[in-house]
């Protein structure tokens, strides 16, 4: 049977073998194993990438968010606002800093937040507003910045599925106070573990930052503050410094592979919709390609794809509101009718730069089929 994983990360091990292990046995040779020089190195490459000033490397994304909360004197009876239709990830680290993650809805074309809702949440207690650059897509961030300034709010970005990508020619990472990084292996960017980065233009916050990472250490055996132990490891800063380089060529082809999903889709519009391109997207990520499925038959599609070896996903199929981790009685009842119809509606394709050609025309081959077969059946 044929295989086409939703991200194939063995293939694209295989392309950079020699380099990846000579980056990790030099780390090992040295032993400098924690905060050693490879992380140094990579947080330079990585800042310079983006045009900040600072990058400060921590041990996961959900880590940074709330690492940037908590540096920015965010915490109990605060208030955050992100959107409903994220990974729930940033919910829980606004949970971490002890704050009260307040969910928005989304946007039907883009399913990134939706910018009026944002502003109908603000209250009295809300210190930050986290857009989730959602699927590699930028959130639109001219008008969060002019509500954040009107109202003295802190812009956190959530950066962990957009490496590379750019708001009207800006990148993101460079868009609010902070933002934060996800090197979790299936990510545009991704390490052979968990980590993290924030970067930041904001020197004392920086400093800050870096003093919460590990344990308010200053010096060795000197600590002026209570901290975390939450640092990047040197061996997968050393693997991150190998892959970077590669970065926007990746992208590139993501989106290569994104435009022939689209385009050969086309045909099927009335029935399949890829989520838009939003027109203030400079530059996407293609982190993932999330198409819609509007008949009512998403769960049979997924369960044909993937039984025929395409490795599809649901990204997310339960809402972070109706997760039965989130306490409704502190966080309150909520109702979102786009975030819920879209995660009743949508599943993710294979996408990841080493996917070939014949691979997307197999998988659209294997769509069309689970496609004429669900149409046969009544809608759910
Ligand atoms: C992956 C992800 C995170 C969390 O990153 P981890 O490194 O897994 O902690 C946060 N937000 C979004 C949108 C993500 O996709």
């Amino acid at each position: 049977m044929i295989t086409i994983p939703l991200v194939n990360l063995a293939r694209q091990y295989q392309k950079l073998a020699p380099e990846i292990d000579r980056a990790i046995h030099d780390t090992c040779t040295r032993a400098d194993f924690i905060l050693g020089r490879a992380v140094t190195a990579f947080e330079s490459a990585f800042a310079e990438y983006l045009g900040v000033r600072h990058c400060v490397g921590v041990a996961s994304g959900t880590d940074a968010l709330h690492l940037i909360l908590r540096a920015l004197g965010i915490g109990a009876g605060d208030e955050v606002i992100l959107p409903a239709n994220t990974f729930i990830a940033t919910a829980q680290a606004v949970w971490c800093a002890g704050a009260i993650p307040v969910l928005v809805d989304c946007d039907e074309k883009t399913a990134t937040i939706d910018v009026a809702a944002v502003e109908a949440a603000v209250t009295s207690r809300t210190r930050a507003i986290v857009p989730v650059h959602l699927y590699g897509q930028p959130a639109d961030m001219n008008p969060i910045a002019a509500l954040a300034r009107e109202r003295g709010l802190q812009i956190v970005e959530d950066a962990a599925q957009a490496h590379g990508a750019a708001y009207r020619g800006r990148k993101c990472g460079t868009l609010g106070v902070a933002a934060a990084f996800s090197f979790y292996p299936g990510k545009n960017l991704g390490a052979y573990g968990d980590g993290g980065a924030i970067t930041t233009n904001d020197d004392g916050l920086a400093e800050e930052l870096r003093l919460l990472r590990n344990l308010g250490s200053s010096a060795k055996y000197v600590h002026t503050r209570m901290g975390f132990n939450s640092r990047l490891d040197s061996i997968q800063a050393a693997i991150l410094a190998v892959k970077l380089p590669h970065l926007d060529a990746w992208n590139e082809r993501r989106r290569e592979l994104a435009d022939r999903y689209r385009s050969a889709l086309g045909g099927t519009a009335a029935r399949l919709q890829p989520i838009e391109h939003a027109p203030w997207t400079s530059r996407h990520a293609c982190h993932l390609f999330v198409v819609r499925s509007v008949d009512g038959h998403r769960d049979p599609i997924v369960q044909a794809l993937l039984a025929r070896g395409i490795g599809v996903g649901v990204h997310y199929p339960i809402p972070i509101h109706q997760q039965e981790g989130f306490n409704r009685e502190v966080h309150g009842e909520y109702s979102f009718p786009v975030t819920e119809r879209l995660a009743s509606q949508i599943f993710s394709l294979p996408l990841c730069p080493d996917l070939r050609d014949d691979e997307v025309d197999v998988v659209l081959e294997e769509l069309g089929a689970a496609l004429d077969a669900a149409m046969a059946m009544p809608p759910a």
